[in-house]
């Protein structure tokens, strides 16, 4: 058993160049519990200036934390890793209270920031330079990988801790330094937590810091701004498109990351084992009351299977337990806030509207949706083509196995999928045929492995995250050669 530690003080301050203060704006910030709405911190806001000390700041260590031997860049990963497990308990209790995450969510979360900040120990020392070939005479060709320097992350509300983790975690330990700025109803799992967690694991005072400021006000600047290099953004496709403009159309090109809505596919094909696609499709779609890039948002069964594959799910999603994300036994917490749940149930009342059947839904106390299934949807109905980030989902009829294909295909997303038969090879042509980053077969969408490439294609962004891909996007080539004769000039 592993000692616990007094829990963090004070995390209404921000890190900004190597110092805890406070935003210097004059509006605060009170973060709440989505559950019972109690108000949990209070942060003065950052401002412009405060964002630019960060950026200044993290330029300023950036060189001085890159040379540091690879051994020393993973040891801070590594005590970042043990201070993970010495403070589960209160890692796991802030991402419950402050994003309304159920227990078994959270837990998930937890593990995925650590095993990312694992991965992320070995990358020092798997960075590749290269010697090429060159037909000058004399001239020895090297490319160097480098890092790019200071890294502008910018992350969302829904798993706050481990989508900030998996870009900053992998940037510093390549040797960049790093700017996050959190979404605003998740400033201390989406960042100041982390900071909390990499300043005692031993990382240079001022290689991270954390700007908690109004979107209006620094978003932005914050992409404009000179400093960073690449900006990692993980957010909705419709801020995802404005920050590319600004990125790659403003005064200082950037390098760019974008990992954006998602609007996956669930295809059960009439072979499959409908017990256990029922179960994923559970899981896939209700984790975090489906407010996951990844989760289903789309159910599509070939007729064969159709009424007792809707049957059961019906079944089992009625006997969901609704209510204190805290419980252990809950599946079904509250949706992050007030707007979010009045967008919801827009939803509902437009599937309604368009001719989606009710299977199963009811009214939300206070913030907790029940859990909602539509059947009879087609696949123009709003429910069908809109990323819908919470827990309702329609069922959609395939004639045959390449209809299915059609439908889950059409969407202008294409981040994750799954596809349930019997035939692993029939799956894999079928996973092949898919317009999605990922797919996989016979389990749920929602998969995330540190070592293992992930991001989407169409509206779903640019980029992928973990592991070898992490290298790649958070280094950069530099060609450098070596004339080691006087060359013979043409003139
Ligand atoms: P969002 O796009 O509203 O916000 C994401 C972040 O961007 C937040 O930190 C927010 O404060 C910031 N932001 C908003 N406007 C900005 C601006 N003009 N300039 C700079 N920053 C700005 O998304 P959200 O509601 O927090 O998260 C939900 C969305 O994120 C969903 O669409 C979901 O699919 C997507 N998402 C994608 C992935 C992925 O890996 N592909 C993972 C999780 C969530």
């Amino acid at each position: 058993m592993t000692p616990s530690r007094p829990a963090y003080q004070n995390l209404h301050l921000q890190p900004l160049a190597g110092q805890w203060r406070a935003g210097s704006a004059e509006r605060s910030l009170t973060v709440t519990d989505p559950f019972n709405q109690q108000a949990l911190l209070l942060i003065p806001l950052a401002n412009r200036d405060d964002l630019d000390a960060a950026y200044r700041g993290a330029r300023q260590v950036q060189a001085e934390w890159a040379v540091q031997a690879p051994a020393a860049r993973s040891q801070v990963m590594l005590a970042a890793a043990r201070i993970f497990d010495e403070r589960r308990e209160e890692i796991i209790d802030w991402i419950i209270r402050e994003s309304g995450s159920t227990r078994i969510k959270a837990q998930i979360e937890w593990g995925a920031a650590r095993a990312i900040i694992l991965e992320s120990a070995s990358l020092p020392s798997r960075v590749h330079g290269r010697i090429v070939a060159s037909n000058i005479p004399g001239k020895e060709s090297r490319v160097y990988r480098k890092p790019l320097g200071v890294i502008g992350v910018i992350s969302p509300w829904n798993f706050p801790l481990h989508l900030t983790a998996r870009s900053l975690a992998p940037a510093l330990a390549l040797g960049n330094t790093v700017v996050v700025k959190p979404a605003s109803d998740t400033p201390v799992t989406g960042g100041l937590l982390l900071a909390r967690i990499f300043e005692e694991a031993g990382l240079p005072a001022g290689a991270l810091n954390v700007v908690v400021g109004a979107g209006a006000e620094i978003g932005d600047a914050f992409v404009e701004h000179p400093v960073p290099a690449f900006i990692s953004f993980t957010g909705s496709t419709q801020v995802g498109r404005n920050i590319g403009r600004i990125a790659s159309g403003g005064e200082h090109l950037k390098h760019l990351a974008l990992e954006l809505g998602g609007n996956s596919p669930f295809v059960v094909l009439a072979d499959a084992d409908l017990e256990q696609a029922v179960n994923a499709a559970v899981v896939g779609k209700f984790l975090h009351q489906g407010q996951i890039c990844m989760a289903v948002n789309r159910i599509i069964v070939e007729q064969p299977l159709l009424a007792a594959f809707t049957e059961r799910f019906v079944e089992r999603v009625k006997a969901l337990p609704c209510g204190d994300p805290s419980l252990p036994g809950t599946v079904i917490g509250p949706v992050i806030n007030e707007r979010q749940l009045a967008g919801l149930q827009d939803k509902i009342a437009t599937a309604q509207a368009e001719g989606a059947q009710l299977l199963t839904g009811g009214l939300a106390q206070g913030n907790v949706l029940p859990p909602h299934v539509f059947g009879n949807v087609t696949a123009d109905m709003d429910i069908a083509h809109e990323e819908i980030f919470g827990p309702l989902v329609g069922i959609q009829a395939a004639r045959d196995a390449e209809h299915a294909l059609e439908l889950a295909n059409r969407s202008e997303y294409g981040l994750s999928s799954a596809v349930f038969t019997a035939s692993l090879e029939r799956g894999v042509q079928f996973a092949q045929r898919i317009q999605a980053g990922m797919t996989h077969i016979n389990d749920i969408p929602v998969n995330d492995e540190p070592n293992a490439p992930f991001g989407g294609e169409k509206n779903s962004g640019l980029g992928r995250f973990n592991g070898d891909w992490a290298i790649e996007e958070f280094t950069t080539d530099h060609w450098i050669t070596v004339q080691h004769r006087p060359r013979a000039y043409p003139f």
